[in-house]
């Protein structure tokens, strides 16, 4: 496939099915709004921070507007997006009272001298953003509409730049019920979120067998020796098998353009967009790897 290109997902999980079908709008969407980005001018940063954003403008997700409450009631949100060619990453982790904390996280690698603040510093972080007009303040009230899946649907994006240059992010409350306090894999580098000069990884599902096997880096690493993004994806989801309880997947891409993915849950939606327009989307991309559609 050529670049530039975006690849989103929205969460490995089950879906219930009357949601399918917005769910799919919602990722095609969101690889548009990326790629008009692109074809504007803007940055790597600037596609994933908006794609990203508009999902998280969704109730569709478990992520920004609609995150789950942890155990005692409070929503905490994790992000991170990472800049593959500068190795610069920004991520925050249980952050409350924010909608997008994709652009909370993207101020932290663009202006501080730190890659990851968490919990209330996050928070007082937000509001010296909105005071800098960094980004506007939107509404953070709690307009969760009722679960439409199984435990989590984090949301993810990969861009491709016109040179290759590899932006990844990702965007999660994590589970209903979580511990308070508790990071899952969304904004730990190289777990969650990965990507250098050579690929990029965007991971979902369940966020400590993610961890246990650093997902996202060693994705990115066996591309590095040489797999291809494919098999990449398919050697990592075979030590997820092996070593862990599984429930994950993960979207890859490198700087020529080609995409992969792997995922063991009943849907992972993706939506990939290139040439102007969304060229591939499913909500369960089985066929994915075997029919090559790009
Ligand atoms: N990985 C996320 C977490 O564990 C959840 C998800 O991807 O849906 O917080």
């Amino acid at each position: 496939m050529k670049r530039p290109l975006v690849f989103i997902h929205g969460g490995a999980t089950r879906f219930k099915e009357e949601f399918h079908n917005d769910i799919i709008k919602a990722v095609e969407r969101a690889a548009k709004i990326g790629f008009c980005t692109l074809e504007r001018g803007g940055s790597g940063l600037d596609a994933a921070e908006a794609a990203i954003r508009s999902l998280e403008a969704t109730t569709l997700f478990t992520a920004g507007k609609g995150a789950e409450p942890n155990l005692i009631g409070d929503v905490e949100l994790d992000s991170m997006i990472m800049d593959g060619n500068r190795l610069e990453s920004g991520a925050v982790m249980a952050v409350k009272g924010i909608t997008h904390p994709i652009s909370l996280a993207r101020y932290v690698l663009e202006r501080t001298p730190v890659m990851q603040i968490a919990g209330d510093s996050a928070s007082w972080l937000y509001r010296q953003m909105i005071d800098e007009g960094y980004r506007d303040e939107e509404f953070s009230g709690d307009t969760k509409g009722p679960s439409i899946s199984e435990g989590c649907d984090t949301v993810g994006c990969i861009v491709v730049d016109k040179l290759g240059r590899i932006t990844s992010a990702s965007s999660t409350s994590g589970w209903r019920g979580k511990l308070p306090g508790r990071v899952g894999d969304s904004a730990i580098i190289g777990a969650g979120v990965y990507a250098n000069e050579v690929a990029g990884a965007s991971c979902t599902g369940k966020g400590e067998q993610i961890l246990r096997i650093v997902m996202g880096r060693m994705a990115v690493y066996y591309v590095e020796e040489g797999f291809s993004v494919v098999d990449s994806c398919n050697k990592i989801m075979r030590v997820l098998r092996e070593k862990t309880t599984g429930q994950a997947g993960l979207i890859m891409a490198d700087k020529n353009g080609n995409v992969g993915l792997g995922f063991d849950t009943p849907h992972m939606p993706i939506a990939i967009a290139n040439n102007g327009k969304v060229i591939y989307s499913s909500m369960a991309p089985h066929d994915f790897v075997e029919a090559q559609p790009i």
